[in-house]
């Protein structure tokens, strides 16, 4: 028990160090984002931006119709190629075809 080789302590090591940065960072990370951004008066939600972009369009207001995600993955590359678009794109109602939508953060905030 007592010949533990440095070899194994240094992989011990980093081995709970690799699995400790690969659990913890995104939370250090925006542990650290949103108390930068309350210290320096921000809104944590947007960023002062007062608009979320709407996940449904991807911030575009637009969305396509049918949802054949293999078909729209080709009409987009023959978009890109210069052609025209073969699929109908209708007004994403989520956002009412605006692409955001205004903060509920900033809104409750300045609203008074
Ligand atoms: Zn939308
Ligand atoms: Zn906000």
């Amino acid at each position: 028990m007592d010949h533990i080789t440095a070899n194994e302590i240094a992989g011990l090591g980093v081995g709970s160090f690799l699995l400790c940065a690969t659990i913890y960072a995104p939370k250090v990370d925006a542990f650290i984002s949103n108390s930068q951004r309350s210290s320096l008066g921000m809104c944590k939600r947007c960023g002062d931006l007062r608009l979320i972009a709407c996940t449904g369009c991807k911030g575009t207001g637009r969305v396509k119709e049918g949802g054949l995600l293999s078909f729209n993955m080709l009409d987009d590359l023959y978009e890109s190629l210069g052609g025209e678009s073969t699929v109908k794109t209708t007004r994403c109602t989520k956002c009412q075809a605006k692409g955001s939508f205004c903060c509920p953060d900033c809104s409750k905030l300045r609203s008074v």
